[in-house]
């Protein structure tokens, strides 16, 4: 029988982060009680503490742990993170990332990763095959949301791809166009994490403080969560182009439409993605994240790695909480 005993964990709560011992136990009914075993720092749950969406509770969603129950009880587990009513039209279409009735993972009305358990439906699981470690497994989340990418935007049909932002998200990005057969300019401010990239990929520096000669990119993708760097995309981006918007921006910013409209850009939102195209892409060695995680902290420190990790120029920071 899983426990049913409280839980140490990270707990979010008007603005402050605070270790807490006694969380309750998060299984619900039906679903699958995940020992966590590694939870990654995302930039939303750094947003998340700095009050987006008013989330209370606690907060994760980039994990590996193992199942306790289910069909894959016993084996190491990730898991897409929108848990889906699973009747309404959204949910019979198999989009259930945008069921209306859905919580999310550490993000909205469901008790998130930076705690000893967490709680899934099985249906949103996917067990991790033994070619990839627990480190790695932590990237499967991140990575899914980059391959969201190529289920909407045709990518035979573009040539040269510009991201914006060499961050985590900005890094897994490039690495799937590449992957594609685009050649890839990351617009970013770290010029040596070049060499985590493939070979048809680069980063250059203050790019997009410049002004671009000719449009050179028929695909861009904002990746740095900021939100007036999608006007400065535009001027970058050929007639017929689409922009990717891969990163919720927490505050609006103003954006002069008549080039989109003239242009005939295309505009596409996009956010999380299904696991086993990223699990295969990880698994063959096609994409690679080595040398991506760069601190890693106990969950009894979990406030420090938040504290670390925003203050940026990090790649990702871990926190292992089965240790
Ligand atoms: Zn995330
Ligand atoms: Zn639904």
């Amino acid at each position: 029988m899983p426990e049913q005993k409280p839980m140490t964990g990270l707990f979010l709560a008007d603005g402050s982060l605070a270790l807490r011992e006694d969380l309750p136990h998060p299984e619900r009914p039906g679903e699958v009680l995940v020992q966590v075993r590694k939870v990654g720092v995302c930039s939303t749950d750094l947003a998340l503490a700095r009050g987006y969406m008013g989330f209370q509770g606690v907060p994760g969603h980039e994990f590996v742990g193992v199942a306790s129950n289910g069909p894959f009880a016993g084996q190491r587990v990730v898991g897409e993170i929108n848990a889906a009513c699973g009747q309404c039209d959204w949910c019979a279409r198999d989009l259930g990332r945008h069921c209306p009735e859905r919580t999310v993972l550490g993000i909205l009305n469901r008790s998130g990763a930076f705690a000893e358990r967490l709680s899934l439906p099985a249906e949103n699981l996917h067990p991790v095959p033994p070619e990839i470690d627990d480190d790695t497994a932590v990237f499967l989340e991140p990575l899914a949301a980059a391959f969201e990418i190529t289920e909407q935007v045709s990518l035979s049909s573009h040539r040269r791809a510009l991201v914006a932002g060499d961050g985590r998200l900005g890094l897994l990005c490039a690495k799937v166009l590449a992957l594609h057969g685009l050649d890839v300019v990351v617009a970013g401010h770290h010029p040596e994490r070049a060499e985590l990239l493939p070979k048809n990929a680069t980063i250059e520096k203050d790019l997009l403080d410049g002004k671009p000669r000719g449009r050179p990119f028929d695909l861009a993708v904002e990746a740095t969560g900021k939100p007036e760097v999608l006007a400065q995309l535009v001027p970058w981006v050929q007639p017929r182009g689409t922009i990717v918007l891969k990163t919720t921006a927490e505050r609006p910013a103003p954006l002069d439409l008549a080039p989109v409209v003239v242009d005939e850009i295309t505009l596409v939102g996009s956010r999380c993605g299904q696991f086993p195209p990223a699990i295969e892409a990880i698994r063959s060695g096609q994409v690679s994240v080595a040398g991506m995680v760069a601190a890693r902290y106990p969950l009894s420190e979990s406030p420090a790695a938040f504290q670390r990790a925003s203050q940026g120029g990090l790649l990702k920071v871990l926190v292992d909480v089965s240790t």
